[in-house]
């Protein structure tokens, strides 16, 4: 049996190295080489894979995101019925979005953006100081990603609170949940920290309603996906001063076309989808893991699901 990978060429060969060095045994197939179809028993996937092609193998019993994400791979068609979906749940993955959100939050809290413009024009002038503890952070999402950069703000002596869809407790986070406590959370978010999955339920929940509910001036940072946010709303929110700054990773479409306002918007700061970079050789072990105990027919780690939608 064979393992079929879909990425770029570049990092397919990397996958191919990562993976055969966890387990020497295995088969690797690189996309479009799957070569016989009914040897494929696991596909390792990233965004630009069809799920619909995913159906020519008969003996696919195991899909595998190549990130921490799956809404690629949910979107319609959708994996083909009744083959589970594993994501990343990846410490280097956390680690590095845990640094970009610090980055951001400091960036913003630290008055960056105005120390830069201001050195631009050799100007000498020392603005007021930031105060820590009264600069409230709002995570949106409390899974893997959220409640690490939350334990690192607090470790800095920031204030976090966070929003989950089914009621849950972080120690020393303040928690919300459902449509009011998002409202609530919103309201008092000096900093609004975008760490949820895509799914029909965020798809565009950063849109001119919540970012009006920020406290005036406040901060949004998006490393999650570009679908979370409604563009024009963001932009006219940074262009009334609702909104003094954004921090934004992920974009829709990707790459952002040339012509998009934010690429040249004096009070966005961009990074092209590179918060957090999956690396296979820290990504292989759970990946293998997973298709032995396909194999063993013993229960999956890291399942979507596929009701929640991530
Ligand atoms: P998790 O599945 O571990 O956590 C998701 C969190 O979002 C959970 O707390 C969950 O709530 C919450 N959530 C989901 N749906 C809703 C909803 N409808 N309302 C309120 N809260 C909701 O995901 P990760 O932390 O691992 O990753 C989050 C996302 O980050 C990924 O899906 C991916 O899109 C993105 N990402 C971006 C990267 C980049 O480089 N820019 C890299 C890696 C990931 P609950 O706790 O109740 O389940």
């Amino acid at each position: 049996m064979a393992v079929l990978l879909s990425t770029k060429a570049a990092t397919m060969a990397m996958w191919r190295d990562a993976l055969l060095a966890v387990d020497p045994t295995l088969e690797i197939r690189m996309f479009p080489d799957a070569g016989e179809p009914a040897d494929i028993e696991a596909a390792v996937v990233w965004t630009a894979h069809d799920m619909a092609e995913l159906r020519r193998y008969p003996n696919l019993r195991l899909i595998v995101s190549m990130g921490a994400g799956v809404d690629h791979l949910l979107r319609p068609p959708g994996p083909p019925p009744g083959i589970p979906v594993a994501r990343l749940v990846d410490r280097m993955l956390t680690t590095q979005m845990g640094e970009w959100v610090l980055l951001n939050v400091l960036r913003f809290h630290r008055q960056d953006l105005e120390y830069r413009a201001q050195q631009r024009d050799r100007v000498w002038l020392e603005l007021d100081a930031p105060v820590t503890a009264e600069r409230r952070v709002g995570i949106l999402g409390l899974g893997e990603l959220g409640t690490h950069a939350a334990g690192l703000l607090r470790g800095l002596g920031f204030p976090v609170m966070g929003w989950t869809r089914r009621p849950r407790q972080v120690e020393g986070v303040e928690t919300f949940h459902g449509a009011d406590g998002l409202a609530a959370m919103a309201a008092r978010s000096a900093i609004l920290v975008c760490l949820l999955p895509l799914t029909p339920e965020t798809r565009g929940i950063v849109n001119a309603g919540l970012l009006a509910r920020l406290p005036r001036g406040a901060f949004v940072i998006n490393g999650a996906r570009g679908g979370h946010v409604v563009d024009a709303d963001l932009l006219a929110a940074l262009d009334s001063g609702q909104v003094a700054a954004a921090a934004l990773d992920v974009f829709q479409p990707e790459p952002l076309p040339p012509e998009h306002p934010y690429w040249s918007h004096p009070r966005v700061v961009m990074t092209p989808h590179a918060a957090s970079i999956t690396i296979p050789s820290s990504a292989a072990p759970q990946v293998v893991e997973n298709i032995h105990r396909a194999r063993a027919g013993r229960p999956l780690i890291n399942l979507v699901d596929f009701s929640a939608g991530y």
